[in-house]
């Protein structure tokens, strides 16, 4: 080619003008700043209508300011979620250790797929899926893990070594007429439907055990479901455990379902199924297992001090997994993506192998390192490593301690405020977690009666439905008539993930995971309850 402007061509777009890209960097972050001054939620409004109808593509080639201008309006119409207004879900700001991590993956855009590709940066997926490992299992012989696109891909990575364990030559020759089930709890995220459906089980397969009212599995039910299954004699391919169920932090006890998977299968002379631990968002109380709460030397609230007890407990069980799923970019405050998968034992993998004729262009490939040997994805982004290895050491495990038990100790401060009104009811008052689910009753109705005859199955369906209508109702009016300058976002869920008596129960919702979210913010939700 003879033509002057390709070298234009890469001068403008293959040449590395440091100035030019600071300035463009530096202009971002007074965009950011300008919009962290106006209340949360809703910059912009959407124009949804002419988005497929005006595609925009320039013709002649322009500069790095017409890349950032085509994407401007879209970067100052987003909210970034900094605001400590923002309640509405598991998330909010990344931290900053994290960006710091993830602008060095974007300059060098390494490819996890195999080493030739991105050399150290899979060097530092092993340091981050091991430190990940050391974290929930103290210390196993041969941790090993990959990073996924997320949550849902970390737990179908756990799903799909089930169905190899249990129905051997599954991924070569599909499921051969196995009648495979697998098992969750009621409060277990819509995830685990997911990959039930797509790893060929089959959603209405997937078996939800009832929970407790602390949105734990009752593990009684597990027992009679096992007996059930075994006896229809179906295959099961795999438990998955909810570590800090999404909507209200419930724990599944995993030492103990690790016996009954156990014992069931001997019983019934059947190979053990896989026990994988969803643990996206609780995972982060493994990093309180070792804060000393004798000393307590953050000075967390007193009343907090059995909550850090009882995770310390409860983390332990997280040893007795066979693989867990952990989302960095939920309470790691990383960025998306940055979802691991971790397997206890490394062997364990062994069932996802392919061979390397299956993948001639990785001919160069070695089992003993090279995650495209057995990843369901081909190029993967090394975010994830890098998030996690710039955090974790950025901010410390104290500095992660004082994180998580912050919110620890703010969901606590809500739940006390919010259970003094008579007119409401926190739901998950037994959970370890950021998040609270609470009723708002019209003024005058005893919120914790009902919840109680709701509990104990005395609520006709007339009178349950129409107390879920005012919640809802009053949800409703507080969003029409709230401050956004000074008033949390909160959110609703049609259902918590417990159902006494098989009603599925409605509540309001906050999740306390913003580190600047403090007791100001609190007691201004608790004004706005009041002022209905
Ligand atoms: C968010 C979440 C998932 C799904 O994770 P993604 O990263 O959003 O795909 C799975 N399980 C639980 C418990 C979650 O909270």
């Amino acid at each position: 080619m003879d033509c002057p402007e390709f070298d234009k061509l890469i001068k403008d777009f293959f040449t590395c003008d440091r100035q030019e890209l600071t300035a463009i960097f530096d202009e971002y972050l007074s965009v950011m700043e300008a919009d962290m001054s106006l209340a949360p939620g809703g910059l912009m409004s959407r124009n949804y209508e002419t988005a497929q109808a005006n595609p925009e593509i320039n013709t002649i080639p322009g500069n790095l300011k017409d890349a950032r201008d085509a994407i401007f309006p879209f970067f100052w119409g987003t909210d970034e979620w900094f605001s400590r207004l923002h309640l509405e879900n598991v998330k909010g700001p990344a931290n900053y250790a994290s960006l710091i991590g993830a602008i060095a993956c974007l300059l060098k855009n390494p490819n996890l797929c195999v080493d030739t590709y991105s050399q150290r940066s899979n060097e530092l997926e092993v340091k981050a899926a091991t430190s990940l490992a050391n974290l929930i299992f103290y210390h196993t012989d041969s941790p090993w893990g990959v990073f996924t696109m997320g949550g849902t891909i970390s737990n179908l990575y756990g799903g799909k070594i089930g169905i190899e364990k249990v129905c051997p030559g599954a991924m070569a020759k599909g499921l051969q007429g196995c009648r495979l089930v697998g098992i969750v709890s009621e409060a277990a995220h819509y995830s685990n439907r997911t990959l039930a459906g797509w790893l060929g089980i089959g959603t209405e397969n997937l078996h939800a055990v009832s929970t407790d009212k602390s949105f734990a599995m009752q593990l009684d039910h597990l027992e009679e479901l096992l007996d059930r299954l075994y006896g229809e004699e179906k295959t099961v391919a795999f438990v998955i455990a909810t570590f800090g169920s999404t909507d209200a932090s419930g724990v599944d006890d995993v030492s103990r379902i690790r016996k009954i998977i156990e014992e069931k299968a001997s019983q019934y002379n059947k190979p053990v199924p896989q026990l994988h631990v969803d643990a996206a968002v609780g995972w982060v109380l493994s990093l309180l297992t070792e804060y000393d709460t004798a000393k307590n030397p953050f000075r967390v609230d007193e009343d907090v001090i059995p909550l850090i007890l009882r995770a310390q407990e409860l983390s332990k069980g997280l040893m007795d997994a066979d693989s867990v799923t952990i989302d960095f970019h939920k309470m790691g405050w990383g960025h998306y993506p940055s979802s691991a998968f971790i397997v206890n034992r490394r062997t364990d993998l062994r069932y996802l192998f392919r061979t390397k004729s299956s993948v001639p262009y990785f001919s160069e490939a070695e089992y003993r390192r090279d995650p495209a040997l057995f990843t369901l994805e081909c190029s993967r982004p090394a975010i994830g490593p890098y998030s996690v290895m710039a955090s974790l050491n950025g901010i410390g495990l104290k500095g992660y301690q004082m994180l998580v038990a912050h919110s620890l100790e703010i969901a606590h401060f809500a739940r006390k405020k919010i259970d003094e009104l008579d007119y409401c009811k926190v739901l998950n008052a037994d959970t370890i977690g950021a998040t609270v689910l609470w009723w708002v009753l019209p003024k005058g109705r005893d919120a914790k009666k009902i919840y109680d005859r709701l509990v104990s199955g005395k609520l006709s369906e007339n009178e349950y439905k129409r107390y879920f209508t005012e919640i809802k109702h009053l949800f409703d009016k507080r969003s029409e008539s709230m401050d956004i300058r000074k008033d949390a976002r909160l959110s609703f869920t049609s259902s918590i993930g417990y159902s006494p008596h098989g009603v599925r129960v409605p509540a309001w919702k906050a999740v306390f995971f913003n580190p600047k979210t403090d007791r100001h913010v609190v007691e201004q939700v608790i004004r706005s309850i009041e002022d209905l």
